[in-house]
């Protein structure tokens, strides 16, 4: 009988993908999916990216352990970069793998035995190969994510990521265009490139490779999905991807940018490497080209040295600009960043009020921008049924609207159709197939 094996995954979009990979590449090697039988081994997939990620990281491991005291317990990704001993140290744990030891994890799982922990962490920073998969990663999202990046140069002062994921990497554009086409033909209408650092993509490559020219090459091919871009830094954005959105093909109009702080002089304790004017220029641009598009940010509050005033200029840049939604983090310090070392860090009170605020605004901005949406037409990409057996989908759309619908004809997920938005109520969009 067939080994079983379960993965759970935290953090970001590159971790999942890591992880379906992870999964394609032990079922080859004659394993499968648990599902609701007993593992015989248990990976996390770990994150490093906030304090709270760090500590659901052994939560997730010593659950693991006490639920399934029999299974072979193993740790990758960020906090077992970060933090190989700790979690090693927790009962049951029989490896810890660094993210460089990715690529042979499968193997390495497949060979491992219980007993005294092993840890394989080697130095991520020293990283030079991108490592892409050799057959095609789909995972279980009606959206695919495609990582064609890894890694991170920029080190902005908060940020543990580029210890854990190593120098700016890229996947081989012939490879990358490889992946989509495999993806469209398994039916796929949209695929969501992501990488740890997405515009720097192409920067090991040579100069003549770049996000742009991936994504032109891309959108030319015949039978492409749509794509989305997962995130693009401020500076990074190029007007070339305007030109290239569509509803059903080319570049979905849904441009994540992390802005952080609306503050000149938190960007730059942060070195974040733009002003608050490049960013609110970049939003305008996109605005004016595509008056439909979603426009999103990232906020941190609470960095070290954030002044209420700091954080009032934050949220009065924001409330200025025309943006579909906010993702609100408060600051938290990580082991070996030169901001945990930084004095200044507001009251926790302070910082939760800064968050309250933010996703107040956030709330009010995501209400605004879905009502205008009303009478529209969209192209969503099918997600599945609201709740098993339901005859309501879910489905989402190019801007990035969650909507929901009933369909006319049989429908796979994943697979684009056009609506047209019939009621929007707080954040529930309705739609009708066309
Ligand atoms: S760009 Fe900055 S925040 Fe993003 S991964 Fe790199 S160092 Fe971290």
């Amino acid at each position: 009988m067939a080994k079983r094996f379960s993965i759970t995954t935290l953090g970001c979009k590159v971790n999942q993908y890591d992880s379906w990979r992870l999964a394609g590449e032990l079922v080859r090697l004659g394993w499968e999916q648990a599902g609701e039988g007993e593992p015989d081994l248990v990976v996390v997939n770990t994150c490093a990216v906030t304090a709270a990620a760090a500590r659901q990281s052994r939560q997730a491991l010593r659950r693991a352990g006490r639920e399934h005291p029999d299974a072979l317990l193993a740790a990758t990704g960020c906090q077992a970069q970060a933090a190989a001993g700790e979690l090693a140290a927790i009962p049951g744990v029989a490896l810890v793998a660094g993210n460089p030891q990715k690529p042979v994890l499968a193997r390495m799982l497949d060979q491992a035995s219980p007993g005294p922990c092993r840890v394989e962490v080697s130095d991520a920073r020293a990283c030079r190969e991108f490592g892409a998969p050799d057959r095609l990663v789909a995972g279980d999202r009606a959206r695919p994510f495609l990582k064609v990046q890894d890694g991170c140069d920029a080190f902005c002062t908060y940020c543990v990521v580029p210890a854990t994921r190593g120098p700016c990497r890229s996947m081989d554009p012939e490879a990358a265009l490889a992946h989509l086409c495999g993806l469209a033909g398994m039916g796929y209408g949209e695929a969501v490139l992501t990488g740890i650092h997405l515009g720097r993509y192409g920067v090991d490559l040579g100069p003549e490779h770049t996000l742009e020219s991936l994504v032109r090459r891309a959108v030319a091919l015949l039978d492409a999905p749509r794509l989305r871009l997962s995130s693009l830094e401020p500076d990074e954005f190029v007007p070339g991807f305007l030109s290239l959105a569509g509803k059903d093909k080319g570049v979905c109009p849904h441009f994540h940018l992390p802005l952080q702080s609306g503050s000149r002089a938190v960007l730059s304790r942060m070195n974040r490497p733009y002003t608050p004017e490049l960013f609110a220029s970049v939003v305008r641009e996109i605005a004016a080209a595509l008056p439909h598009a979603a426009v999103g940010a990232d906020v941190l509050a609470g960095f070290p040295g954030e002044t209420e005033t700091d954080f009032a200029e934050t949220l009065a840049l924001l409330e200025s600009l025309p943006l579909a939604y906010l993702h609100v983090f408060p600051f938290s310090p990580r082991p070996q960043t030169p901001a945990a070392t930084f004095s200044g860090r507001p009251d926790a009170a302070a910082v939760r009020a800064r968050c309250a605020a933010a996703r107040k605004l956030s709330d009010r901005k995501r209400g605004a921008f879905y009502r205008r949406m009303e009478g529209r037409m969209l192209f969503v990409s099918a997600q599945g049924p609201v709740a098993p057996g339901s005859g309501e989908w879910t489905g989402v759309s190019e801007n990035y609207v969650p909507v929901r619908f009933v369909p006319n004809k049989s429908v796979a997920p994943g697979t684009l159709l056009p609506v047209r938005v019939e009621s929007v109520r707080g954040e529930k969009v309705v739609a009708k197939p066309l």
